[in-house]
């Protein structure tokens, strides 16, 4: 064997891949030959070094679990479902998709529901805080009591009185009628040092207000309740009940309540 012949059988002797004759003839030539046993000796080491240092230059497994997820997309087609081992079992987008459809199905039915039971007290709040953001946005719009009750009267079939609750400072802004649990309801909307007062009148009897405190003033009784940052104030006269929502102390409230005296 001559030295080409060696270095050419290089790879299969230092991986044990060598018949048994070209073996021999290796061997007994790198007794031989001192420069063919210094490139074997070097191969050797260099390879084993190589594939000592393997182990440590692994990937991560994330990474690596990432990276062949990643190939199985690029070769799986868009609407396949791989059963690949490298995916994982657990699924977010799976697990999370019908948890979110049950979630949105109770807020619609919970909303709904909710909706349907809604207090009076509630409608006249959200009335008031529609008033309150635009005065623009009353069916009736002017400042004008006798213009504004008129309006309302004709609607409502009854009188309203509301020309004496328009003296001293409050300031009339506009009315519309309302269909609040199968009643009507005059809106009349005032503000006193710019903040809104909404003055509902509708028949005594009607729009039950439950869990109101009592309270006395200057020899009248009134229903007073606090609903958040809002104030209510009921009181009754002559066969009508007036409910005033405002962000109003209930001192400022009670003394526009006695305004009609
Ligand atoms: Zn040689």
């Amino acid at each position: 064997m001559n030295c080409s012949e060696a270095q050419r059988l290089l790879y299969d002797y230092l991986n044990g891949e060598l018949e048994q004759l070209d073996l021999s003839r290796v061997e007994s030539h790198l007794k031989v030959c001192s420069s063919c046993l210094r490139t074997f000796e070097f191969e050797r080491r260099f390879q084993s070094l190589f594939v000592d240092r393997i182990p440590e230059e692994t990937a991560p497994p994330e990474l690596r679990s990432a990276i062949l997820d990643r190939i199985d997309q690029l070769e799986q087609p868009r609407t396949s479902f791989p059963l690949s081992r490298k995916r994982p079992f657990f699924r977010p987008a799976l697990v999370l998709a019908p948890i979110g459809l049950v979630v949105v199905f109770l807020a619609i039915v919970l909303f709904t529901s909710d909706a349907n039971r809604k207090e009076p007290l509630d409608i006249l709040l959200q009335n008031h805080i529609r008033a309150e953001s635009s005065t623009e946005g009353l069916i009736y719009s002017s400042s004008d009591p006798q213009s504004v009750s008129s309006h309302l009267e004709r609607e409502l079939g009854f009188q309203t009185s509301l020309a004496a609750y328009a003296r001293s400072g409050a300031i009339l802004k506009g009315g519309e009628v309302l269909q609040i649990c199968n009643c009507k309801v005059g809106l009349a909307y005032f503000s006193t040092h710019e903040v809104g007062i909404s003055l509902f009148i509708c028949r005594q009897g009607e729009l039950t207000c439950p869990q109101m405190e009592t309270v006395s003033y200057r020899n009248r009784e009134y229903h007073f309740a606090s609903i958040r940052e809002f104030n209510l104030l009921v009181w009754e006269e002559e066969g009508l009940k007036f409910i005033a929502v405002s962000r109003h102390r209930r001192e400022a409230l009670l003394d526009f309540a006695d305004r009609r005296a």
